[in-house]
């Protein structure tokens, strides 16, 4: 399976598929009241993830609750309404409607679940990233105390005799190549290291630098300093893909060619609309399987109106070559059923001790027998909604795998485990792996302010640090955890104020 992860100032959020979910506000009160993470509870965060959002709401009938957003953050987000979205995704969401799932008119408000159309990380139709949020949009770049590094590659992180941070080793280099082959640079910290290098990055660098799971480190020859659950716990969501078949002429959906796509950006760089100023995924529904615990968000449908027989961007995560050897299917629709709320638990090593080679991820999808019902249950209530009208008279049907003998009865577990086992991919939301938890939690790796616990001058700020994954995508959660990082900082170092 095919993990990217954006390797620029700026991460994953230069990359992500744009998608702002805040999540469901039960996950950050079980952070506090399962998981003991005093102070994370959705009242705690709540103003964090209001501090960075600049939201535009739709000129007319926004539905967007005043009470829960922030409209002039750094982070713009715009609101999409049905004006802005391929019509199939607004049959999608009448179709959900009509299934029973409620309509949701804020899900980054008081309540997660229902069926709507995203709130996406753009400005005015342009991809709104970290890097322009919190470089460009504050103009952090002009200050005098801020250097910016790219192409910088942080090899270990370096400790004093007394298990304190004194700085970061690094290679420079456009490539993990090139940067392997540079001379090797120490920059020196006066106050802490702050690592935020990712869900995979970060234990990554923590082992190399001696703090991980002891037996693992001795494993591969690095000398431990302290012995923590680095790399444990990883957590991912995963969704499985059921493709439709339209009808011909509805919508006049056409197969996307290189003269669209241009069609597409010239009206993008006149006015900020058309198809390229909005998601791949239009339309989004969040609900509870009834698989234990009943009242969790488990399961999600990413919507598209894209995906083709063929299209690139699904397969590369999948076990499929090709959906459609014959090319018969240019053009369809798909619900994408997805496990938000995974029992299966995996985690990260390293290979070697060399620090260039990549870690070994090992995320154990499927390992719970929950998963797989969670995800039979998705898969059926998304098949439920595309026998619904509108959306139900406009395909004209299930597209067949070509992996299962023709005789497998599509109802049937047999065929829809097929459907788990052979369309399954990543949604790219790995998390946990340097987990938070209270004092005295031997499962975590940060403290409640994110302080690796066992050494000094050393904290990790990313999405590793969820105790448990949050039953959405994470990128907005990613953020909230930055700036609540940075009010630790703050608090813990009161002096910075005076700079
Ligand atoms: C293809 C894709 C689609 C996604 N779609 C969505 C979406 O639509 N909505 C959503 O909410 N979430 C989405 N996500 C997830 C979301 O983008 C991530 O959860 C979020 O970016 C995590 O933030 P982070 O800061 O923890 O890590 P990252 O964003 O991955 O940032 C880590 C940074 O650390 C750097 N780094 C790592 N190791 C080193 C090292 N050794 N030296 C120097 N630098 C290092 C990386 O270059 C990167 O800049 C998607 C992710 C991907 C990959």
């Amino acid at each position: 399976m095919n993990w990217p992860r954006g390797y620029v100032v700026g991460g994953s959020s230069v990359l992500n598929a744009i998608l702002y979910v805040r999540c469901s506000p039960k996950d950050y009160d079980e952070w506090e009241s399962v998981h003991g993470c005093t102070g994370w509870s959705h009242k705690d965060v709540l103003p964090y993830f209001m501090r960075s959002e600049g939201m535009t709401p739709r000129k007319v009938d926004s539905t967007v609750d005043p009470k829960y957003h922030n409209f002039d953050g750094p982070y713009r987000v715009t609101e999409l309404g049905p004006e802005h979205v391929n019509p199939f995704a607004v049959d999608f969401v009448e179709s959900a409607v009509n299934h029973g799932l409620k309509r949701n008119p804020d899900y980054n408000a008081a309540e997660q679940q229902g069926v709507f159309h995203p709130h996406i990380s753009t400005d005015r139709g342009v991809r709104c990233d970290t890097f322009t949020a919190y470089i460009k949009n504050t103009k952090a770049d002009q200050r005098p105390n801020l250097v910016v590094q790219a192409n910088t590659f942080v090899q270990k992180v370096v400790f004093d005799g007394n298990k304190k941070a004194t700085g970061v080793i690094v290679r420079r280099g456009k490539s993990l190549d090139e940067a392997r082959k540079a001379p090797e640079e120490f920059i020196r910290c006066k106050r802490e290291v702050v690592l935020s290098g990712g869900a995979i990055g970060s234990p990554w660098i923590l082992m190399n630098s001696g703090v991980g799971p002891k037996q693992h480190l001795a494993e591969v020859g690095i000398p431990c300093i302290e012995d923590l659950p680095v790399g444990q716990n990883l957590k991912d969501h995963l969704y499985t893909c059921v493709l439709y078949k339209t009808k011909d002429g509805e919508h006049d959906q056409k197969p996307v060619g290189l003269a669209e796509y241009i069609a597409g950006i010239e009206q993008h760089d006149k006015d900020g609309t058309g198809a390229i100023s909005t998601a791949l995924l239009e339309a989004l529904a969040f609900w509870s399987s009834g698989v234990e615990p009943k009242t969790r968000t488990d399961l999600e449908i990413h919507f598209s109106a894209s995906f083709a027989g063929n299209n690139p961007f699904f397969l590369a995560g999948t076990g499929l070559k090709s959906w459609d050897p014959e090319n018969q299917i240019p053009y369809g629709v798909s619900p994408l059923p997805t496990l938000c709320n995974p029992k299966s638990v995996g985690e990260i090593k390293l290979a070697s001790n060399d620090p260039f080679e990549h870690p070994i991820i090992d995320p154990r999808y499927l390992t719970h027998e929950d998963d797989w019902e969670i995800l039979r249950r998705g898969i059926r209530t998304a098949r439920e909604i595309m026998k619904k009208d509108p959306i139900a008279s406009k395909v004209v049907g299930e597209v067949r795998l070509p992996t299962v003998d023709e005789k497998v009865d599509m109802e049937s577990d047999e065929y829809i485990n097929a459907i788990i086992r052979d369309t399954s991919t990543t949604v790219y939301h790995p998390t946990t792996t340097c987990r938070m938890g209270p004092d005295g939690d031997a499962n975590s790796v940060v403290d409640l302010h994110l302080r690796v616990r066992g050494v000094k001058g050393l904290r990790v700020i990313d999405a590793s640090i969820m105790p448990e994954l949050v039953s959405g995508n994470t990128n907005a959660p990613s953020i909230m955890i930055g700036e609540k990082g940075a009010a630790h900082i703050l608090e813990d170092h009161p002096d910075l104020y005076a700079h």
